[in-house]
This record gives structure tokens, sequence and C-alpha cells, in this order.
């Protein structure tokens, strides 16, 4: 109940964050984010996620800032095409509320779990988690989400990925307290800043031609150019294998969150399903900002434009 007032009391107050993209001025965290493209565009065949033992190459789709009524459902008719599953890091934003269309929302998060997939945590606002917003802020934001999603689908989100990437020592601290472990990703086509279809697929290409360890590909569905490059991306991946298996190299493996679980979890002291899903995760992806190499100036995501977001 107390997250459900949270959530009521956020959306009835427009964040700076909000009012600032409203004004087109860049949120500090944009620009953070613009400087580490900078230092890192095009980059990214599965450095910070350790590679799987004795395989192939795998990737994990994650698409973020959803769910968008009018693109969400093509990304799944196309990931159904090619029996891929995915993570979804949802913004409770698009699906709180009384509205018909934060009802659609809600049935639509449903549909993506029906088909598999799975839905993860990326905060109710996409609110910079860092600074300004304070640790309250931060908790109100990660809980009052998770309590959106499992309002929606009837469960938690074991799944959590910080807007924007940002980290800082509060906010780790905060994590910690929520028993939070953030995931991050490997292969950033830079979909919600280049909004060019042709250059994320180039991009995305680029790094799976390269793949040879477990990457995670970070998508938005939210964007138009992620849904007209996506089809062709996934294309590649058939092409790109029938290419591995002329020269003798091993193909990419398309996972799903379910195959990570699955006879992958190790021993874990408490074996509840919550403990068992960060186990698997943590013992697969870490963190990017836990790798040593990663940059120190904050990752990648996308603002979600709060002012197309229906209010209850
Ligand atoms: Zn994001």
């Amino acid at each position: 109940m107390r997250a459900f007032l949270v959530c009521l009391l956020v959306l009835a107050t427009p964040t700076a964050h909000a009012k600032k993209r409203r004004q087109g001025g860049a949120h500090p965290a944009e620009r953070r984010v613009a400087r580490h493209h900078q230092r890192f565009a095009g980059n990214g065949t599965g450095g910070d996620s350790p590679k799987p033992e004795g395989g192939g190459p795998e990737l994990l789709l994650t698409f973020d800032d959803g769910p968008a009524l009018d693109k969400t459902p093509k990304v799944l008719e196309l990931l159904d095409q090619h029996g891929y599953k995915a993570v979804f890091f949802v913004c409770g934003a698009h699906f709180t509320g009384k509205s018909a269309a934060a009802e659609k929302a809600r049935a639509l998060l449903r549909e993506i779990v029906a088909r598999g997939h799975a839905v993860g945590n990326h905060t109710v606002h996409h609110l910079f988690l860092c600074g300004k917003p304070g640790v309250d802020r931060a908790v109100e934001e990660i809980e009052g989400n998770g309590q959106l999603i499992a309002d929606a689908i009837g469960a938690p989100p074991y799944l959590f990925r910080t807007p924007y990437g940002a980290h800082c020592a509060t906010l780790e601290a905060t994590l910690a307290s929520l028993g939070v472990r953030p995931i991050g990703w490997d292969i950033d086509p830079q979909d919600w800043r280049l909004k060019n279809a042709v250059k994320i697929e180039a991009t995305v290409k680029a790094a799976l031609r390269r793949l040879d360890g477990r990457a995670i590909l970070l998508l938005h569905d939210v964007q138009a150019a992620t849904l007209v490059a996506l089809p062709k991306i996934l294309d590649f991946i058939d092409q790109e294998n029938v290419r591995r298996g002329q020269v003798g190299r091993a193909p990419i493996k398309v996972i799903s969150y379910d195959y990570l679980l699955e006879g992958r979890v190790p021993k874990a002291p408490d074996r509840s399903l919550p403990a068992l899903a960060r186990a698997a995760f943590e013992s697969i992806f870490v963190p990017f900002w836990r790798d040593a190499a990663a940059p120190g100036d904050g990752g990648a995501g996308s603002p979600v434009d709060l002012g197309a977001v229906p209010r209850p």
C-alpha cells in the first residue's frame, strides 16, 4: 500500500528530470552518458560477462524503458518468429493508475511473461538514482516499481537495471540494503540516441561478428528505429550462425532467463526463488562497474518521455 501511495504521489508531482526534458535541456545524466558513449561507442563483445564454460557464444537480449503499447507487441512477434526469449526492463510510469492505457500496459506485461520472457525492474520514472534524488527517493523508485510489476504480473521482478547505468557508492549501498544486484550490458548500439536503424543494425552486427563469449545486448523497445532494425538483427543472427558453421566456429546461442536458471544455479544458502534467481544471474553476469576495466563515468540508458506517460 505504501508503495502504491508513493507511486501516486510521485506521478502527481512531475520530476525535475521530466520538467527539464520537456524544456529541452540535457539532464546531467544524459551528458554523462554522452561522454561515456564517445569513449565506448561500438565497443562491447562480452567484455563484462564471463565466458560460458566450454560452450559457444551466448547472447541475452534485453529491452529497456517499455512497455510501449504501439511497439512492444511487435517486438514480441519478432522474437516469437525466431523462437527467442528476452528480458524486458520496464518502467512503472507506463502501467500505473486506472487509465485504459495503463490497464493495456499491464495486460502487455502479462503477455510478455506468457510468451516466456522475463520482466525486470527499471524504476518507476527512469530516475537517475545517484546524487540529488537521495536515498529515500531511490528506494521509492525501486520498491515502487517492484510493487507495480508484482501487481501487474503476480510476481516481483528479480532483475534490476539502473536507468542510465547510474552507479555511485550511495546507490550501491542502497541496492545492497535492498538485496538488489543490478544487471549491466555488453553491447550497446545507442539506439536511444542515434534513432537510426541503419547505424543500430551495423553496430550490433559488428559486435555479433566478433562475439565469442557471453554478452548482453541492450536495446529499447520504445524506440521506433529499434523496431526497424530488430528484424534485420534477428535475421543476421541466423545468417551469422550459418557463416560460423561454414568456418567451424560455434554458433551464437540466444539464451533466456529461464535457461540461466536451469541447471546453472550455484548452490545458494537460501533456495527461495528470489535468492535462487539472483544467485543464477550473479554467477553468470557481472554488473559492469564491478569490472576494473569498466567505465567510471556512467553507462547508458534512455530517458522515458514522461510527457507521453498516461496519468492516473
Ligand atoms: Zn533505460
